[in-house]
């Protein structure tokens, strides 16, 4: 397959095996059906590895044992310091095995090694480590009610949690949904992306290295129309939480109705990053990079409407294509890569397909504005940075998520005219502003509608510090206490004295 000379002999062996199976019940299983699937390497478009396809009769085992691990199974019983102390040696074993996971991952998704192993392995073992500080930490009330009686409250867990995460950051985001769910006290069905299902597998095996009991995590991974689409109807399950296209996040809305799960939603944005005239000009060109070119842009924070002053607006938007166009890009696996390919043929398409809107709609393209060919990267999914300048907010380049390496430059006239601008779209997920003025800051960073708004930086996030949308970003809250609501519910017990 190819990667031998490039990664650990563990990645090979990984990536190689002839089936990379799904966990239920704590065992290794081929799906129901025998059906499996292959995931690319999109840095090539070869094959990297066969795996099992989930399908309803997967995810119905798979939730049945998660029921069981709930109702009956030892997890439950634990006390807080025992599930404190496996969420930790979850963490140690994710960093334990840190470069493995972070070579599967750039293999799986394209991204960049350096991110892979700076950003997201790292990321994702301070999650389950913040985590299990919480789980001696979740308490009830004891509330001030008639004498007669003694009220209290217990937070509980959900029950069965139905996790379906997306193939930007794979590892990062199944750390984000089982890591707080487990934490409460809950069990899980997690269902990674297809088109990146081998970090979440592998995790799978560090879970069962760390101790969990049978049942307690299930990850099934396969399609989102049926896989996916199975964990939504299930009736065992309690609680849905996607992370995911705004599309889907509809449907998952509408459909969990039936079964009326409880439901949490991380999806797309349009994000403003508003750049003012008395900004630090070099900085703002820096973080209009990282706002839009991390990850490829396969972000869904990313900052692709970036609005730029009027006044200095075309210094600026020469700065950043300057700075774009010099941007290497490669497989992810080099070192020396910035920008890695796009995790598939389809999203190389959609990206591409959105490249031809924006010139037909009369935007003109400072650098890139097409696929990346370059010899060496001609199988794999490379679109080059591209900016567009003469770009309006009603066009669809700056309505509609592209998910690529496309940012949209779009003139402001003063701060009113930004906040209007700004907020002028379906999303809510974040936004940045950049300026010297702190009242100003501290105007805008309260006028625009969105769940994150970064002044003088982008793309920062924290453990501690909650993330989520306004509008049709979605709603509910990862990350911080603000997580705790998500996977807990609260029950009251009176008692007459
Ligand atoms: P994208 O369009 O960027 O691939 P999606 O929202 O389609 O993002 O995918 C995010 C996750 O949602 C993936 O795990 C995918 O399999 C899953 N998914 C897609 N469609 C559905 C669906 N109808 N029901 C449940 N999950 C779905």
């Amino acid at each position: 397959m190819g990667v031998a000379a490039r990664v650990e002999p563990s990645v090979e062996q990984f990536v190689a095996a002839p089936l990379r199976k799904m966990l239920i019940d704590g065992k290794w299983v081929q799906a129901a059906s025998g059906k499996t699937f292959e995931t690319p390497d999109p840095a090539t478009g070869k094959v990297l590895a066969r795996v099992a396809e989930g399908d309803k009769e997967d995810v119905d085992r798979a939730a049945r044992a998660a029921r069981r691990a709930f109702d009956e199974g030892p997890w439950p019983r634990w006390t807080p310091a025992e599930r404190e102390r496996l969420l930790l040696k979850i963490a140690d074993l994710i960093e334990a095995n840190g470069l493995e996971l972070a070579q599967i991952e750039t293999l799986d998704n394209g991204k960049s090694l350096g991110e892979s192993q700076n950003v997201d392995v790292p990321s994702a073992a301070a999650t389950f480590r913040y985590y299990a500080g919480w789980v001696s930490k979740i308490t009830g009330d004891t509330n001030p009610t008639d004498p007669a009686f003694f009220n209290f409250t217990l937070r509980e867990p959900v029950g069965v949690c139905g996790q379906i995460i997306p193939w930007n950051f794979p590892l990062l985001m199944a750390a984000w949904k089982l890591a707080p769910a487990l934490a409460c006290g809950n069990t899980c069905v997690l269902k990674p992306a297809e088109q990146t299902p081998l970090t979440a597998l592998r995790l799978g095996e560090l879970l069962q290295e760390a101790g969990l009991p049978d049942g307690v995590v299930n990850i099934v991974p396969g399609f989102g129309e049926t896989a996916g689409a199975a964990i939504v109807q299930h009736p065992m399950i309690d609680k849905v939480a996607f992370t995911g296209s705004t599309d889907v996040g509809k449907q998952i809305h509408r459909e969990s109705a039936g079964t009326l799960k409880r439901v949490s939603l991380e999806l797309g944005g349009k994000s403003p990053n508003i750049v003012f005239a008395d900004a630090d000009v070099s900085e703002a060109v820096k973080g209009a990079l990282v706002g839009v070119f991390f990850n490829q842009g396969e972000v869904c924070c990313a900052g692709t409407r970036l609005f730029v002053e009027e006044k200095m607006h075309d210094e600026f938007a020469d700065a950043v294509a300057k700075a774009a166009g010099s941007m290497k890009q490669g497989p992810g696996i080099d070192a020396t890569t910035q920008v890695g390919p796009l995790v598939s043929q389809e999203q190389l398409e959609r990206v591409t397909g959105y490249l031809d809107i924006g010139k037909k709609e009369g935007a003109k393209v400072l650098t890139g504005g097409e696929r990346n060919t370059a010899p060496g990267l001609e199988g794999g999914y490379f679109v080059k940075p591209t900016v567009f300048t003469g770009v309006r907010n009603d066009m669809r380049i700056a309505r509609e998520e592209i998910f690529g390496p496309v940012v949209a430059l779009i003139p402001f006239k003063d701060e009113n005219d930004a906040v209007l601008q700004g907020n002028d779209t379906n999303y809510g997920l974040a936004a940045g502003v950049w300026t010297r003025d702190v009242s100003k800051a501290h105007r805008v960073a309260r006028a625009i509608r969105a769940g994150t708004v970064w002044v003088n930086c982008y793309n920062v996030f924290d453990v501690t510090s909650p993330f989520g949308g306004y509008k049709q970003s979605g709603y509910g809250r990862e990350l911080g206490r603000a997580a705790l609501e998500l996977y807990t519910q609260t029950k009251s017990v009176w008692l007459r004295i």
